[in-house]
């Protein structure tokens, strides 16, 4: 089932999520739920908050290629165990901020450590637009965005413009 995807700026995105507990069919379901909602969007990952569920939960899947196999990954409590000192700087989107982009420079190589939906802990080294994608989504699980990195003015642009395409949506 698709959900609403929360616009910044919203209390909820800014909000250190809690860790999953026990997983259970009803997370196993939310994790679907954000998968769908991804993928419609379309984007390439979603976290928990982002549909107003303050959970340690990220859903991802960077293969962009068309005729590639889609690699849907569902993370709960990821964290990032390592980090190349090598950067690399992505010009960034979130569906929370739409159509707005911003240079955001981050480690190139991270290791990653989280439980999947089986409930066994998976580690995995990502690079490129994975990495990038991983270290924006569990951002998102301590109340950060994309538009944190930016310089002040331009945060304050967009969240303008935010504030303005949320007005002009709930009147219509
Ligand atoms: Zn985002």
């Amino acid at each position: 089932m698709k959900r609403p995807i929360l616009i910044h700026p919203d209390p909820r995105l800014k909000k250190v999520c809690a860790p999953v507990a026990d997983l259970s069919d009803d997370l196993r379901k939310l994790a679907d739920d954000m998968l769908v909602t991804m993928y419609e969007a379309p984007g390439i990952g979603l976290a928990a908050p982002q549909i107003g569920v303050l959970s340690r939960l990220i859903v991802l899947d960077c293969v962009k290629e068309d005729g590639e196999t889609p690699r849907p990954v569902a993370m709960f409590n990821p964290e990032v165990i390592a980090s190349s000192d090598e950067t690399n700087t992505y010009e960034e989107g979130c569906l929370s901020i739409p159509d707005q982009y911003g240079e955001v420079t981050r480690p190139k190589v991270i290791d990653v450590r989280w439980m999947d939906r089986d409930g066994n802990e998976q580690t995995e080294t990502f690079d490129g637009l994975w990495a990038t994608c991983v270290q924006h989504e569990i951002d998102h699980l301590n109340g950060k965005l994309f538009i944190d990195y930016l310089g002040a003015m331009r945060r304050q642009m967009i969240t303008r413009k935010m504030q303005k395409l949320k007005r002009e949506m709930t009147r219509t």
